[in-house]
């Protein structure tokens, strides 16, 4: 499978010179020694082979020649100092950046690759989680969050992130980010759960004919929540847990007891039984203007013991055909845990890093070329043989990290493809 030309790294690349290159630069050009397109690319270039240090990065850049594989693979024109590259990643409104997602998601929908992801024949599983990418008990802006505790406080920023996913598909692909965070003039802070409304708004303003079903954890599954999820004109599959839904579990005990609901025992394999109940149209809480929802729920059991058990409430009628889909889908939410943000944390790509804070807006900038990156790997990661090729050379993607920095260090190359070919099959450079 060769990528189509659409989803090759110097389409992508040249998407985010585009992207970058339309930034309206008000600054005063005659004091800037690099274009703004100079200082994002560089910043994408860092994230891209996941240096954990700006100034590491930056030192071995300098080692090379003029004729620099950052000019060569990037199309940096003039390699900006770490100072500058700050400066004017904290200039540039995050806004910007955000139209890069839906265009390279709209990539993958023309190249064929989102098909796969259909979940129950049309929809997208879209799951969203919070996360924090910067914290400080001393740098803060106006736009920090803060807890205060009686020794200290403490200033953070935190995203709402929402990215595609499919229960059977490795890749995940993320959908630009929400900020939570705090703007002049309110006392009141930002919450998750506010910037969650902002979110299925903004996803619907950048794909309005996507047929899209949220799927958050039981923080989301509350009357104003779904009204911004139905106003979106989205489904949604939402944890509801006994204790936040005192009333919800009581009628479904008593439907359940008249036979108003369904149930299913499938027994696996491995002798493991997946035991799944259902009850349609019940209300979301005791309120008078409460949803109706449907309910279902379902348990793990091998061996006379119960390892998981979970329950959702959605907007989709349940019936023993597309129980078991369904619930596939609610527990998919754990991929934006383990997929997204326990590999951006874990596996290279040092989110929770300190790459600055900026008065304004470096540490979203820097959060957001990280996401681009890990984006585009996931790209490769589904269209590219080459890649996925080189990437099998080593076992840990950590690993294959570091030899894509040595690579690109060492020797200068043409392209990209040029140095993937140079990994995947070595010239023998000693040869006699
Ligand atoms: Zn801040």
């Amino acid at each position: 499978m060769h990528p189509k030309k659409h989803l090759q790294f110097n389409a992508l690349r040249q998407s985010l010179s585009e992207h970058f290159l339309a930034i309206n630069d008000l600054r005063q050009q005659s004091k800037l020694d690099h274009q703004l397109h100079d200082c994002l690319m560089s910043g994408f270039a860092m994230m891209f082979f996941q240096d954990p240090s700006l100034l590491e990065f930056q030192r071995r850049l300098e080692e090379q020649s003029q004729f620099s594989n950052l000019s060569s693979v990037f199309q940096v024109k003039s390699v900006p100092k770490d100072s500058q590259l700050r400066e004017t990643l904290d200039y540039v409104d995050s806004q910007h950046l955000f139209p890069i997602f839906s265009d390279w998601l709209h990539r993958l929908q023309r190249g064929k690759h989102l098909a796969q992801y259909k979940f129950l024949g049309r929809y997208y599983l879209v799951p969203i989680d919070g996360s924090q990418y910067f914290t400080s008990t001393k740098i803060h802006c106006p736009g920090c969050l803060h807890t205060t505790s009686k020794k200290s406080t403490r200033y953070y920023h935190q995203i709402l992130q929402a990215v595609i996913v499919h229960p059977d598909m490795r890749q995940v692909l993320p959908l630009a980010p929400e900020p939570v965070q705090n703007t002049d003039g309110t006392k009141k802070q930002d919450c998750e759960i506010n910037a969650g409304k902002r979110l299925v708004g903004s996803i619907r303003r950048r794909h309005p004919k996507l047929p899209i079903i949220i799927t958050g954890d039981s923080l989301y599954s509350k009357q104003p929540f779904i009204n911004a999820v139905k106003q979106a004109r989205m489904s949604y599959i939402l944890v509801a847990k006994p204790n936040d839904h005192k009333q919800l579990f009581q009628r479904v005990l008593e439907m359940d007891a008249i036979g108003d609901g369904g149930n299913l025992e499938l027994t696996d394999d491995k002798g493991r039984i997946h035991r799944y109940r259902w009850v349609n149209q019940v209300p979301l809480n005791g309120s008078k203007d409460a949803d109706d929802v449907n309910f279902f729920q379902y348990e793990l059991i091998p061996k006379d013991k119960v390892t998981y058990q979970n329950s959702w409430v959605t907007d989709i009628a349940i019936d023993e055909h597309n129980i078991v889909d369904l619930v596939k889908g609610g527990r998919a939410r754990w991929k934006i845990e383990n997929e997204t943000f326990n590999t951006l944390k874990n596996q290279g790509y040092h989110i929770e890093h300190n790459f600055g804070h900026g008065h304004r807006h470096l540490s979203m900038n820097f959060f957001i070329l990280n996401l681009l990156a890990f984006f585009m790997h996931e790209i490769f990661q589904l269209t590219d043989r080459l890649y996925q090729a080189c990437r099998r050379k080593t076992s840990a993607r950590k690993e294959y990290f570091a030899l894509l920095r040595r690579t690109f260090q060492i020797l200068l190359f043409r392209s990209w493809q040029h140095m993937l070919q140079c990994i995947h099959a070595p010239p023998e450079l000693y040869a006699p």
